[in-house]
């Protein structure tokens, strides 16, 4: 075999460094797309945001932060008195429900403060761990990467992750991506499911991380299937 007719094969670290700079490239600069001013105002439009969009979530947080926006005043509500400023989300009545326990859980507990960590995050009502990592990276700039259905499909389409499960996805993204990019690895993976990568019609043909997508250069766009996600 002449040195013309080897395949160069690249490591999975060298493709990975390769997807995560052409991302990079693709979204520049990345944030939190839900309105805040506080790391309570993160946790309750975080909670908000659940089967919500982003536009519906700073749309109702636009006018009840203005009301409220402290855990002593959620603390001081009744259940169908948030559900009125909040219906215009999926769920509104366990949300309004979770968003006032956990304020009450945060005054007596945690001086109506927001504690920056995992396991104390996942304690309170209605946080799971993609909230609590939500809230850790966004409002705390703690290095976390917050699996939601997107960075979940796209990150296992790529071949970054190998496993259906929200939390393996998570920790085996957590071993591939230098931990000073999760946070922002989080934001590109969702950006591109948005835009490119979409749960239905990936747009492969126009995708410029076409030649380093382990589904499209190994099975066809569509191996990942989304019957075996979690979520
Ligand atoms: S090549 Fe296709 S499956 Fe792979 S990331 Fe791009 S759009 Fe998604």
């Amino acid at each position: 075999m002449s040195i013309k007719d080897r395949k160069i094969v690249m490591t999975k670290t060298e493709r990975t460094q390769k997807i995560l700079e052409e991302l990079e490239r693709l979204y520049p600069n990345v944030k939190s797309m839900l309105n805040f001013t506080t790391p309570f105002e993160l946790l309750v439009a975080t909670i908000l945001s659940a089967q919500s969009t982003d536009k519906q979530v700073n749309r109702i947080t636009g006018s009840l932060f203005k009301k409220y926006n402290t855990p002593e005043n959620f603390a001081a509500l009744e259940p169908g008195q948030l559900e009125e400023m909040i219906k215009g989300c999926g769920l509104f009545r366990n949300k309004s429900k979770n968003i006032i326990a956990a304020s009450r859980v945060l005054l007596e507990k945690y001086g109506g403060e927001v504690p920056q960590d995992l396991e104390c995050l996942m304690e309170l009502p209605g946080v799971g761990r993609k909230t609590a990592n939500v809230v850790l990276s966004n409002a705390f700039g703690k290095n976390a990467i917050a699996v939601d259905t997107h960075v979940l499909r796209v990150a296992n389409r790529l071949g970054l992750a190998d496993n259906p499960t929200p939390l393996g996805t998570e920790l085996q993204l957590q071993e591939a991506i230098p931990p000073e990019l999760w946070s922002k690895a989080h934001h590109w993976l969702i950006n591109h499911g948005r835009k490119v990568c979409s749960a239905r019609k990936p747009d492969c043909l126009s995708c410029t991380l076409y030649q380093w997508c382990r589904n499209a250069q190994e099975e066809g766009a569509f191996a990942w299937n989304n019957s075996k996600t979690k979520l």
